[in-house]
């Protein structure tokens, strides 16, 4: 039996219905593509994205065409019976929105400000206060989103100065990432000035190459007790975006460090947004701390597997077992902890599917064609002919019902 991981003690930040914090579990997040102007669309896609298992939706909130819809958008959420929280995203004009929208203001369950896209001086200083204040009047959440790529310039000004009036100044670098930092610490301590609760703030530092994220999370963590939501901004694309990504949070997960997670890929054009919600969640389950979908342990296949039936079955199953989910989840609770074996041939395949709950064992090249399956550790069954994927998935299906079941 592994450790389990000690979480950051933090404040705990309620969400409508959801808790960030301390011992609550880790969040996963995402955030839309579509234009909120779009109102039809953009709550399709919540909705695709809280099917998929996205615990709280981000919308762009930069236009007043946008903002007038954030309502409308909320409302086709509930009639879908959908209560995902929404999050709005603001940049350079946010004051002014909730300002002239109101109902967007209301219908918003959390707001991201980004200190570096609020404005500079005095002006910035308003900006920001206007967009606190109006959190603080409505109950709402804030995540203070800061950003390398739009780092507020006159704070990292200010830093670079100090440093190079030091006797031995510090790398540029380094002092960027404390810069990032203090913009984060700040601009909380602001907020609080301004009237919102310490229970209300959650912070953010992104950063996209992988050691420096590392970094600057475990000096932020030791340094406040806010909340933290984690993500490697401008991951990439595919494979390469979920490696750096996974790579990342996954040092800082087992630490106790991340209390909301977001798997920030650039998806191929035209696949569906839900790949980064998806890999979030495969993230936390493979680290033991979260479960959301049966998990299939399944051999890489190697010479001894040359037909194509075992990588069929282990997509079929794994595909099968995620698009039940969301009527599983409610029929068969605790169903999100099964383990499914599907393994290619007699070397590992008896061991590997005793572990399982339920597991195949494939025939591979040159054994006789018959496929043992094994229910909570013995063999219960041999399945043979051409049918034996359906067979599987039939017998998954009555264990499911057997042992989930009320
Ligand atoms: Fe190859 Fe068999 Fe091992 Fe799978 S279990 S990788 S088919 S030897």
């Amino acid at each position: 039996m592994s450790k389990p991981v000690v979480r950051r003690s933090t404040h705990q930040v309620q969400i409508d219905h959801l808790n960030v914090g301390s011992d609550a579990p880790v969040l996963v997040q995402s955030m839309t593509n579509t234009d909120t102007a779009d109102a039809v669309g953009t709550a399709e896609q919540v909705k695709q994205l809280a099917d998929a298992g996205s615990e709280m939706v981000r919308i762009t909130v930069n236009s007043p065409e946008a903002a007038a819809k954030v309502a409308e958008i909320r409302s086709r959420l509930n009639d879908m019976g959908c209560n995902t929280p929404l999050v709005g995203d603001f940049h350079f004009n946010g004051e002014r929105l909730l300002q002239e929208f109101p109902d967007c203001a209301r219908a918003l369950s959390k707001y991201r400000i980004n200190p570096g896209n609020v404005g500079k001086g005095a002006k910035g200083d308003e900006k920001f206060a206007y967009m606190i204040r109006t959190a603080a009047e409505h109950n709402k959440a804030v995540r203070i989103g800061v950003n390398w790529g739009s780092l507020d310039q006159s704070l990292a000004k200010r830093m670079m100065d100090a440093n190079l009036a030091l006797a031995e100044p510090q790398p540029p670098e380094v002092v960027m990432k404390e810069a990032l930092i203090v913009s984060a610490l700040e601009s909380a301590q602001k907020a609080r000035d301004l009237g919102l609760p310490e229970n209300k703030i959650i912070l953010s530092c992104k950063v996209s190459a992988v050691q420096d994220l590392i970094e600057v999370y475990r000096d932020l963590g030791s340094r406040c007790r806010y909340p933290l939501h984690l993500g490697l901004t401008e991951a990439g694309m595919g494979s390469k975006g979920i490696v750096a990504s996974s790579a990342a949070l996954a040092v800082l997960l087992q630490e106790g460090i991340g209390d909301t997670i977001r798997i920030s890929l650039t998806p191929e054009p035209g696949a569906s947004r839900t790949q980064e919600v998806v890999v979030a969640q495969e993230l936390l389950q493979t680290m033991g701390l979260r479960s959301f979908t049966p998990l299939v342990t399944a051999c890489p296949g190697c010479g001894r597997t040359t037909s194509t039936v075992f990588q069929e079955l282990a997509r079929d199953i794994q595909h099968y077992l995620r698009t039940q989910m969301p009527v599983w989840r409610l029929q068969y609770p605790g169903v999100e902890n099964l383990n499914v074996a599907v393994m290619g041939c007699v070397v590992n395949g008896p061991g590997e599917s005793k572990l399982a709950d339920i597991g195949i064992s494939l025939p591979g090249t040159g054994e006789t064609p018959v496929a043992p399956v094994y229910v909570d550790g013995e063999r219960a069954v041999t399945l043979k002919g051409d049918n034996m994927a359906a067979e599987f998935l039939a017998l998954v299906e009555n264990y499911v019902a057997a042992n989930y079941g009320e």
